[in-house]
């Protein structure tokens, strides 16, 4: 049924022959700026036709929707102070409670301290859960953040593949003028990086500690990260319906 984007040779018969389950996909993705990270959610998202929850998504959400935790979270972002880790916390426990979450999810910027991690925890008691790990240099990460530009018109973007190039490029879309964000200037770039660094390391730690964490390496091209991805979720199911038998024999 669902067709894979991307250059990848139809993994949905390689790996949809195993699919004798419907197990519940439980993914939380880690990686740094520009590791490619949101394109492989939306990914393993459309393969296994389950939802994308980003933290940005939920805190939107909950403003939107006008809930009691909505309007607290409205009342903080105005104040300018960062939303703290509780209620962040309490929107991705009611975000995991909705319907469509019982059939999987894809986890994307959560959890990202160690306390949110040990919610997760707690919010998922015996529930299956993978941890995937997009592993890339920083050197290569600072080469792809620092290569790319937006439309300064219509938005699009692009890479130019010049690490710091001419900035007098023209969008082939309408001709705009191509220019770097803010945010992707080697100073930023850096600095999200360190940021990354620091806050990912306790989580992998906490992860690692329980075998639920697969490395994969995002250096490969986008299509082999995302069959490396799917490789380790089928493994990952096989893995727990394996357990789950043990445990009901022993
Ligand atoms: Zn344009």
């Amino acid at each position: 049924m669902t067709q894979l984007a991307g250059p990848s040779r139809s993994p949905a018969r390689e790996y949809g022959g195993a699919q004798q389950v419907n197990d519940p996909i439980n993914v939380v993705l880690i990686g740094p700026p520009g590791s490619g990270k949101g394109t492989q959610a939306a990914r393993i998202c459309h393969r296994y036709q389950v939802s994308a929850i980003s933290t940005g998504e939920v805190l939107r959400a909950a403003v939107k929707a006008g809930t009691p935790l909505g309007r607290q979270v409205q009342q903080v972002l105005a104040s300018g102070v960062l939303v703290s880790d509780g209620l962040i916390i309490d929107l991705v426990r009611t975000r995991l409670a909705e319907p469509d979450a019982a059939g999987g999810f894809v986890l994307d910027g959560f959890p990202r301290t160690l306390a949110q991690a040990q919610a997760l925890d707690c919010i998922l008691e015996d529930r299956p859960l993978l941890v995937l790990l997009l592993v890339v240099p920083e050197a290569e990460l600072e080469r792809r953040l620092g290569a790319r530009r937006i439309c300064s018109t219509c938005k699009a973007l692009y890479s130019t593949g010049t690490r710091y190039g001419s900035e007098a490029e023209l969008c082939s879309r309408c001709g705009g003028m191509l220019i770097r964000r803010d945010d992707d200037n080697l100073g930023v770039i850096r600095t999200r990086l360190a940021t990354y660094r620091e806050t990912a390391q306790p989580i992998v730690r906490h992860y690692q500690s329980r075998s639920s964490l697969v490395a994969i390496d995002g250096m490969a091209g986008t299509g082999r990260v995302t069959r490396a991805m799917m490789a380790a979720i089928e493994d990952a199911r096989v893995g727990s319906t394996a357990r789950s038998k043990k445990s009901v024999t022993r």
